[in-house]
């Protein structure tokens, strides 16, 4: 099945203003002390883990006078970073690709050393984030196969594009010598890196549309490449937390057609330790809201609640967010 990334063309520009607003009061810098306050761990502001937190933490907060949680998110690496910062009690939630909180449950990849997690708990999936191949116009990259002897960012440690790029890297018999340069910036650099000519490529597991492929393509000539091929098929269906996605033509400047790749599920985790009462709250502010929640991103627009408590969950559920899928019959 080939899962669309986006319903409609929607305007960019409007929803980045609005999330804007939302999100300014509800970042902060230092965790708070405070029982009742909890911290979403999310992504690079340029993405869209950072909206999706904040459009949580906006729904969650409106109860406030009821429940009493205060609800605020925290940019970081991407999802190996904050699976960390929720095992080591950093934050209380983080946004995680499906791919990443399965290697955390089980041990491998990334989590090779820390070794199977069962502390880590579900709470929900959200929308699907494409593996997103950005090259520039000038650089002869036409498919995922004209990677090497270019010069390309593998994305920064304790992202998740990067745990993803390496399985690519390994399924398609490369390493980091295979590039003429490697590069780890962040997700919040890379746009401008490719458009001031110091890298060829770029790789983003993210949600569409976000402001920094919209950055990339702005500034400078760039389209989006496929990223398809036998070693891609084998991962789709060798692995049920990758699916194929595509991304509709022109969404972005310089790219008129449909872009294939493969994806995850962005996925909401917590760690057993969480509240039952905050689990059962935030969960219950999302699904209670979900045609408000559905048109605070256009990313969001497809969420279909049946998915988002059966696709993508590796880690069991967290009994205050089963108890709310129980009361509402989405799990019997
Ligand atoms: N998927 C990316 C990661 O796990 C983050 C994407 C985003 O911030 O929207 O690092």
């Amino acid at each position: 099945m080939v899962r669309t990334i986006l319903k409609a063309k929607s305007a960019f520009g409007v929803f980045a203003l609005v999330l804007a607003a939302l999100l300014m009061p509800n970042s902060v810098t230092a965790k708070d002390k405070e029982s009742n306050f909890i911290t979403i761990g999310t992504g690079s502001v340029t993405g869209v883990y950072y909206p999706a937190g904040g459009s949580i933490c906006h729904l969650l907060n409106r109860g406030r006078a009821e429940h009493g949680i205060r609800c605020s998110v925290e940019s970081s690496s991407g999802s190996v970073e904050n699976i960390e910062n929720i095992i080591s009690g950093n934050v209380d939630f983080g946004i995680v690709q499906s791919d990443t909180q399965y290697q955390a449950v089980n041990g491998v990849s990334a989590f090779t050393a820390a070794g199977p997690n069962d502390q880590l708990r579900a709470v929900m999936s959200l929308y699907y984030e494409s593996f997103t191949l950005v090259a520039r116009s000038d650089s002869g990259i036409k498919s995922l196969a004209d990677l090497p002897g270019k010069r390309v960012n593998i994305g920064n440690n304790g992202s998740g594009q990067r745990g993803t790029m390496e399985i690519v890297m390994q399924a398609m018999g490369w390493s980091n010598d295979t590039f003429s340069e490697v590069h780890e910036l962040k997700a919040s650099e890379q746009s401008r890196a490719l458009c001031d000519g110091t890298i060829d490529a770029m790789v983003y597991m993210v949600g569409h549309p976000n402001a920094s492929i919209k950055e990339a393509t702005a500034l400078c000539d760039s389209v989006l490449i496929d990223v398809a091929g036998p070693e891609i098929s084998n991962l789709v269906n060798e692995h049920e937390y990758y699916s194929y996605v595509s991304m509709p033509g022109s969404m972005y400047r310089g790219t008129s057609g449909e872009t294939n790749s493969f994806g995850v599920g962005a996925t909401l985790l917590t760690s057993i330790n969480a509240a039952e009462d905050v689990v059962y709250e935030l969960t219950k502010a999302v699904f209670e809201n979900i045609e408000i929640f559905r048109e605070l991103h256009p990313a969001f627009s497809m969420v279909d609640v049946e998915k988002m408590v059966s696709e993508s969950l590796s880690a069991p559920l967290h009994p205050g967010a089963l108890k709310y899928y129980r009361e509402i019959g989405l799990i019997k």
